[in-house]
């Protein structure tokens, strides 16, 4: 399965994509984790990222679609993939189209978390997140239940950087959900309610799309 799953930041995408990535056996590859990561080992694309990261902008397309090509190389992708927040924008969306197409591999489906702005707001500012692994937790939790980890407060998970996130969503990220519309890949579905009923309903309409 060869899939992209869209929404908001605050929809769920980091936790449904865990689930997700394991029913299917296919490796879970989220731009922000890939960041992150590189953040807290200071690489120099770490470095590169963390001005924009920080202030909920998007790192510039050229950085962002080479590492995405980069790890799309990687043979754990033979059987497919799940992109997690990315594309971000029509440019980004455009180039994977391209390099899948090259590649013979098109997308097979876009899923699309949808869910309103003010659940988003209370959701985000109030999430933690595992310094360890990455996985997003719940509000209340006292350590990450995938690894045990310590858990913090994304920097962009402030108030203040919230409100820019949900703009650069709308100005920049939305607009691909008509991309793949048109292109006849896109599923929406209802990011509202318990995460294993949410799970329960991605894989019920990704069914319907599995030849
Ligand atoms: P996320 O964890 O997906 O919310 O991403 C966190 C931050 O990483 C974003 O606010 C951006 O600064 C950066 N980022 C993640 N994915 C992308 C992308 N596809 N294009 C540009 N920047 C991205």
């Amino acid at each position: 399965m060869r899939l992209v799953l869209v929404g908001p930041p605050g929809a769920g995408k980091g936790t449904q994509a865990q689930f997700l990535a394991a029913h299917y056996s296919i490796p879970h590859i989220s731009t922000g984790d890939i960041f992150r990561a590189n953040l807290k080992a200071s690489t120099p694309l770490g470095l590169q990222a963390k001005g924009y990261m920080d202030s909920g902008q998007l790192v510039p397309d050229e950085v962002t679609n080479e590492m995405v090509k980069d790890r799309l190389t990687h043979d754990d992708t033979a059987n497919g993939f799940l992109l997690d927040g990315f594309p971000r924008n029509t440019v980004q969306a455009e180039v994977l189209r391209a390099y899948l197409a090259e590649n013979g591999k098109p997308l097979e489906a876009v899923l699309e978390l949808a869910i309103d702005n003010d659940i988003i707001i209370k959701r985000l500012s109030s999430r933690r997140t595992c310094k360890e692994c990455g996985a997003p937790a719940a509000p209340d939790a006292s350590q990450c239940v995938a690894c045990g980890g310590e858990l913090y407060q994304r920097e962009d998970d402030k108030e203040e950087v919230i409100a820019k996130r949900l703009s650069v969503y709308e100005e920049q990220t939305a607009p691909i959900v008509d991309f793949y519309r048109t292109e006849g890949l896109l599923i929406t579905i209802s990011a509202d309610g318990d995460v294993a009923e949410i799970t329960k309903r991605a894989i019920a309409a990704l069914s319907r799309v599995q030849g």
